[in-house]
């Protein structure tokens, strides 16, 4: 998934787009772009994977990095590059993180084909194009130009690109764990997440750097009842049970928590806003346990102050005529760093009452990571990087309301901090995961010199 700070993105003025001109060859860079995005790399189409990985590697191998390793696993793929210390200083190396698989896109359901490129009103266009492989080609091409520009970095850089973090995650598992001196690193610099956006008249307005990501998890709610003829109505019913609870869910609220993360965007959005938003935000940081407060924040701001969980999917019953036997419900849960998931499972049981039984769904679970603290000499040369580009530039930190790559990292003692020079504008829908996905074009470009400001920085 790719996640913008949603809450710092209200839509504002409106005015010319700023030209922009990135270090290197433009034409060169879109025409790469361009082929990654057209190898539709869906979940369950495996020889497309091959066919990228044997792209990358060869784009790799041409400036001179052929320690390239390709994992074939569950029906995908993870492609892990090293490129060695010229210089070896004795610092771990930094882990630079994307992912290759893209969400299934529905022909018809879009304006043009989803893995046909295209280029329209400043837009580079196609499934993918935000989610993630944008990031992806800003990690290979800032990369190739350090190479062939004669970098020479005092320690490791190792590229991992994994082939299911929209599904599974079983690349990030494996190489957070079997795969581990593969990739082992000080942190993660993960593309997947973080990133700026820009005003349309060219003002920065932030950009984000992801510490924490809330955790996964999905519930099912079940009634079970030993039914009967539907014209002998009882009290006990698997319907009526299951509609309680989900009637319990819908008016409760878990306790407000804050954290590193919520605090720094909150405070951010606090300090931009001169209205009643903005001192509603400063009272709630004052005391952020105060559950009224907090909740005017929630409503404003989802998931932003707590755990939160939700009616997703409903079942029951067997014929028109009958008392149900078995009702269902699923309930996804996106979880608040520092909670553990069967704590929230036994809240849900509290909830749905004694005729409900509510259970974990088995897999549906992302790992339970606290926030990754925050490290003074990568946001330093975040702001550094970016002020290349827009100078005075907020870097702001924040926590993900979903999961990505970095989590399965984080639970196995890997810091990630989700890092991008890539850029969008305010207000102006990307359609990662939906419907005619698109990244801003000069974004685009711009990410590759400040991916390359950053690596000089921490690994020159
Ligand atoms: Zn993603």
């Amino acid at each position: 998934m790719r996640n913008k700070l949603s809450i710092l993105t209200a839509a504002l003025l409106a005015c010319t787009a700023s030209q922009i001109s990135a270090a290197g060859n433009r034409q060169a860079e879109r025409d790469l772009f361009a082929k990654i995005v057209e190898i539709p790399t869906v979940e369950g189409r495996t020889a497309e994977f091959g066919k990228l990985t044997t792209l990358l590697t060869a784009e790799f191998r041409k400036v001179g990095i052929t320690n390239v390793v390709v994992k074939d696993h569950d029906g995908t793929q993870t492609l892990i590059a090293r490129w060695p210390a010229a210089k070896p200083s004795g610092r771990k190396p930094i882990l630079l993180m994307a992912h290759m698989d893209v969400v299934a896109a529905k022909e018809s359901d879009w304006k043009y084909p989803p893995f046909k490129f295209r280029e329209e009103g400043g837009w580079y266009l196609g499934r993918g194009a935000n989610d993630n492989k944008a990031g992806l080609a800003g990690i290979l091409i800032a990369l190739q130009y350090l190479k062939a520009g004669g970098f020479q970095p005092t320690r490791d850089l190792i590229v991992l690109f994994t082939g299911d973090e929209e599904t599974m995650g079983n690349g990030a598992r494996r190489a957070a764990t079997e795969w581990r001196a593969l990739i082992d690193a000080e942190y993660g610099l993960n593309s997947d997440a973080g990133g700026g956006a820009v005003y349309k008249d060219g003002r920065p307005e932030l950009f984000a750097m992801q510490i924490a990501e809330k955790t996964y998890a999905d519930f099912k709610l079940t009634a079970v009842n030993r039914g009967g003829h539907s014209s002998a109505p009882r009290p006990d019913n698997a319907i009526y049970a299951l509609s309680n609870a989900l009637t319990a869910l819908e008016a409760y609220r878990f306790p407000p928590m804050i954290n590193d993360a919520t605090r720094a965007s909150i405070a951010m959005l606090a300090e931009k806003d001169g209205g009643q938003y903005g001192e509603l935000l400063k009272r709630y940081l004052a005391d952020p346990t105060d559950r009224e407060t907090a909740d005017l924040v929630e409503a404003n701001d989802p998931g932003s102050t707590r755990t939160r969980c939700v009616a997703t999917m409903l079942s029951g019953g067997h014929a028109p005529n009958a008392l149900p036997q078995k009702a269902e419900a699923n309930v996804n849960c996106r979880i608040f760093p520092g909670v553990k998931v069967d704590d929230v499972r036994q809240q849900l049981q509290a909830l749905a009452g004694a005729d409900v039984t509510v259970a974990l769904v088995e897999g549906s679970q992302t790992p339970e990571t606290a926030p990754t603290p925050i490290r003074q000499d990568v946001l330093d040369a975040y702001k550094a990087a970016v002020a290349t580009r827009f100078p005075g530039a907020p870097v702001v930190p924040f926590q993900s309301a979903g999961a990505t790559d970095g989590a399965f990292l984080r639970a196995n003692g890997i810091p990630v901090y989700g890092f991008s020079g890539q850029w969008g504008i305010v207000g102006e829908p990307e359609g990662a995961h939906g419907l005619d996905e698109r990244v801003y074009a000069d974004g685009f470009h711009d990410q590759i010199p400040i991916w390359m400001d950053m690596l000089k920085r921490l690994a020159g």
